[in-house]
């Protein structure tokens, strides 16, 4: 299991990238960025990425995988983000 750098995710079935940088072209569900597809040319950065699936209410992309217990904070502890969540 890999872990996603964007929201922390860690049960990805594959390694983002691999040593020469290629994608894996995996959708992760939770953020649901995907690798090699929304880190193009368009230039969308993790910290981006993250900060509108952040304002979005961090919502998950596959909704099915979501752990009853699920916290976002200690996901995302997982990347060495620490964010608080205000609500
Ligand atoms: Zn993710």
């Amino acid at each position: 299991m890999y872990i996603c750098p964007v929201c922390g995710y860690n049960e990805l079935d594959e390694k983002p990238y691999d040593l020469d940088g290629n994608p894996s072209y995996e959708i992760c569900s939770c953020c649901g960025f995907e690798f090699g597809f929304d880190d193009d040319s368009e230039g969308e950065s993790f910290e981006s990425y993250r900060t509108k699936w952040l304002n979005k209410n961090a919502k998950w992309f596959r909704e099915k995988k979501k752990k009853e217990n699920w916290n976002l904070e200690e996901q995302l502890k997982n990347i060495n983000i620490y964010f608080k969540n205000n609500k």
